[in-house]
């Protein structure tokens, strides 16, 4: 086996010769948000730079022009680890979830570990996936098989800690339109059926599930169109519905269905109807992976990192990254950029931007470039990685 410390100090001295050019990058997707599927620059930034230091380019995979995957191939059979980007901001709110750091993060990997592969054995991808912010643009990948034949999918994210995981909630969002008919409100309001009140009424049925749902299901939703003048009974109404819970088998098997009877429900109850559509992939939680937490805590510590254990049912979002985990060991790290600031905030957007946050995507680089490198060359690592990773899958279907 080769000498992994002596592997890893050179990971960190090319990280420190690539530093003005990855904090370049990051500053650069920082200045120039892009939302979901429309990562234009970002993605081909990232691309290129990965296609100047030697890997090899796929640009618009899986049918998403804004996806790409970078491949470095060492000699002879061996693992396939991806790293992961990101790159979407918020619509209005720039990059206040820090995405630009992990696609740093991420491209840094490569940069780093890139060099060593003619050494090492195996395959290492940089994948660009867009669009985790409601677009689920990694379902689509996973659907389209880019994740298929890999041994271990790896990415790191901002926040106000450093934690080797994230609890996560599997989630569905919904569009909902009812369609009623129009009259005069004042002249003859007897003709008309008012699809506005089927959208309250949903906000009425959705509070009244409340009571009688499991602790970890979150229920929250917007009018998106309620009307067009306040004298004609409104026509269409429609409304973004999302719904979450700890784990997909509850939300799907149990949750959704009462939801979907909230729905027609509250159309029958109006004369309406209702068009159910999905307004996104639905999202799965993440399958946590032992031994790669045990290994980002490792190398985060290295770095000087203090990390934290986490609450695996504490507060949570939902990320595409859950899908991934679900089919491929998986690991969603956290680095903090900031003591305070939560993601989606203008302070978070600061963060994303300052001195911490810079260095924060050379500590991500040196940490899942080390995991990944480990994983490449040692098979006890990998090992231990996929019978975690066939015991969490286990222990999810007996529950
Ligand atoms: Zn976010
Ligand atoms: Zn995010």
């Amino acid at each position: 086996m080769p000498d992994t410390a002596a592997l890893i100090d050179r990971i960190d001295t090319a990280l420190e010769r690539e530093r003005g050019a990855l904090l370049e990058l990051s500053h650069r997707i920082h200045a120039n948000p892009e939302i979901r599927f429309e990562e234009v620059q970002a993605s081909r930034w990232l691309a290129d730079a990965l296609e100047q230091r030697g890997f090899v380019l796929e640009r618009g995979l899986g049918g998403l022009p804004t996806a790409f995957r970078a491949s470095m191939q060492g000699p002879g059979e061996g693992p396939t680890v991806a790293i992961l980007c990101e790159y979407d901001a918020l619509p209005g709110l720039g990059h206040a979830c820090g995405h630009n750091l992990i696609a740093t993060m991420g491209a840094g990997a490569g940069f780093a570990l890139g060099p060593l592969m003619a050494e090492i054995g195996g395959t290492l991808l940089v994948i660009g996936t867009p669009a985790e912010e409601g677009g689920g643009g990694k379902i689509v990948l996973l659907k389209a098989g880019v994740f298929d034949g890999l041994d271990a999918a790896l990415m790191l994210h901002p926040a106000n800690v450093d934690q080797a995981g994230m609890a996560s909630l599997a989630s569905v969002k919904y569009e909902v339109a009812f369609s009623g008919v129009p009259a005069h409100a004042a002249l003859a309001p007897h003709l008309g059926r008012n699809a506005l009140d089927a959208v309250r009424l949903v906000f009425a049925g959705i509070d009244a599930m409340r009571q009688h749902v499991r602790d970890d299901v979150r229920m929250h939703a917007i009018i998106t169109h309620g009307g067009d003048a306040a004298n004609i009974i409104p026509e269409r109404a429609s409304m973004t519905c999302v719904a979450r819970a700890a784990d997909a088998a509850h939300l799907h098997d149990e949750l959704v269905p009462r939801l979907r009877d909230v729905f027609q429900g509250a159309a029958l109850m109006t004369g309406t109807s209702a068009r159910v559509s999905n307004a996104s992939h639905p999202y799965a939680e993440i399958l946590s992976n032992a031994p790669l937490e045990a290994a980002f805590e490792r190398h985060a510590t290295r770095r000087g990192r203090s990390v934290t254990p986490y609450a695996p049912n504490g507060p949570a979002g939902s990320t595409d990254m859950g899908n991934v985990s679900q089919i491929v060991p998986g690991l969603h790290g956290m680095l903090a950029i900031d003591d305070e600031a939560l993601p989606h905030t203008e302070a978070f957007a600061q963060a994303a931007r300052s001195e911490r946050g810079d260095a924060t995507v050379i500590d991500g680089a040196s940490v899942l470039a080390s995991v990944a490198l480990e994983l490449l060359t040692d098979p006890a690592a990998l090992a231990a990685v996929k019978a975690a990773f066939e015991r969490e899958r286990g222990a999810v279907r007996a529950a």
